[in-house]
């Protein structure tokens, strides 16, 4: 992948900030890896969390051991779309803070 520079990005943070569909997501980190702000952080589905999924939703989890990406920093999204487009599951999208 080429390099990717700050100064890409669009929006002043805190503007936008991204939406994790917790049906879709499968935690493979490329959120994480491309995200040159650190948004995102990995950690485990808490259990009240997993009761509003639905059953694909709850297998996929359960499948991929409940790790899933979080936007634990989403006031620095800069809203460059570089994680929306690197999602192989298609399970984030970008919405006003
Ligand atoms: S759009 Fe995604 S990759 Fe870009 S700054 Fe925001 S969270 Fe990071």
């Amino acid at each position: 992948m080429a390099d990717i520079q700050q100064t890409d990005c669009k929006q002043a943070p805190g503007l936008m900030r991204p939406v994790i569909d917790r049906n879709r997501c499968e935690g493979k980190k490329e959120c994480v890896a491309v995200c040159p702000y650190n948004v995102f952080t990995m950690a485990t589905v808490e259990p009240e969390l997993r009761r509003g999924l639905t059953l694909r939703g709850k297998l996929k989890g359960f499948a991929h051991r409940w790790q899933q990406a979080f936007a634990s920093n989403a006031d620095a999204c800069h809203a460059c779309g570089l994680c929306v487009a690197a999602c192989p599951e298609k399970a984030i999208t970008l919405t006003r803070a």
